[in-house]
């Protein structure tokens, strides 16, 4: 597993060096990397995240200081996410320029009489469909669990939690670029589509109790989403509740748990595999960071899917 942990290295830099290689020659470099980073973490989504913590203060599921460490670690994590914004649209990038030059078949003709309401929705539910299904790899393939354990091992759950995420995990959810690809020469998402999209994939993480009521059994909630990062098993399953903005997926496949009705569980990962913040006398963020983003490459990493 160790071999494969370093092999997603070897990828993800053959898939930046293509996307690399690719806009340097249509000399758009710095203005694509910049809108990208413009794109995730722009003013929308900084400010859901600001308004949220302040709700979190108001309604939280578990009560928690506004400096408790899982806060402090986590929101040093959107910093990470800002630096390497950049790095996710060269992987997206050289990820999209590999399907185009080795499976161009994917690629739809345009389709008559198809509204553009509509390319918009296909591509929305496809790039959700995607991601429930990268997220459920993410849980049973052994390499991709060493770098999202990470996430898991949060204990004080917060909005900022959404970006505790290892850097390489975003090469598994790559396939998720393939309905934009696909349904190109129809249309795309205006970026105010996939920011709001951001955002709906942002709340759940909230420390808040809100389950949405009867929209929750289709929409993940922070609820929903608690019960992913639940410390135990929930309903007889290991893991359930994958889905990212919809819930339907997980009803679907027979892997939802709804919400409505439980206690608020624990979160986190049994046994505190990945060095945690909260087992330190005096941590220094830096030092933490440092070390949870270098679990995946120990030889005994003691993270097993
Ligand atoms: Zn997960
Ligand atoms: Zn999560």
């Amino acid at each position: 597993m160790w071999c494969a942990a370093v092999a997603l290295i070897g990828l993800s830099a053959w898939l930046m060096g293509t996307g690399l290689s690719d806009l340097v020659r249509g000399h758009v470099l710095r203005s694509d990397l910049s809108s990208a980073e413009a794109d995730t973490v722009g003013p929308a989504l900084l400010v859901m995240v600001v308004l949220v913590f302040a709700a979190e203060r108001l309604w939280p599921a578990v009560p928690r200081r506004v400096t408790a460490r899982g806060h402090i670690i986590d929101a040093g994590y959107l910093g990470v996410y800002a630096l390497v914004a950049p790095a996710v649209t060269l992987l997206s990038t050289g990820f999209a320029i590999a399907v185009e030059r080795y499976a161009p078949f994917l690629r739809l003709a345009r389709l008559p009489l198809l509204p553009q309401v509509a390319v918009v929705a296909m591509i929305l539910l496809g790039i959700d469909a995607i991601n429930w299904a990268a997220h459920v790899a993410n849980h049973r393939v052994g390499v991709f669990w060493r770098f999202h354990a990470l996430h898991h091992s949060q204990e004080e759950m917060s909005v900022f939690t959404t970006f505790r995420t290892h850097p390489l995990a975003h090469v598994s959810y790559l396939p998720a670029v393939l309905p934009a690809l696909v349904l190109a020469a129809n249309g795309s998402v205006p970026t105010v589509g996939l920011v709001a999209y951001g955002c709906l994939v942002t709340l759940p993480h909230a420390n808040l109790r809100w389950n949405y009521g009867r929209v929750g059994r289709w929409v993940v909630s922070p609820a929903f989403h608690r019960l992913h990062h639940a410390n135990t098993d929930v309903d007889g399953m290991r893991a359930v509740n994958f889905g990212f903005v919809l819930a339907v997926w997980d009803r679907l496949a027979g892997t939802a748990a709804l919400p409505h009705g439980r206690v608020v569980m624990e979160t986190g990962i049994g046994g505190r595999p990945v060095p945690l913040e909260q087992d330190l006398a005096r941590p220094s963020a830096g030092r933490v960071i440092v070390s949870q983003l270098a679990q995946p490459f120990r030889l005994r990493s003691g993270l097993e899917s």
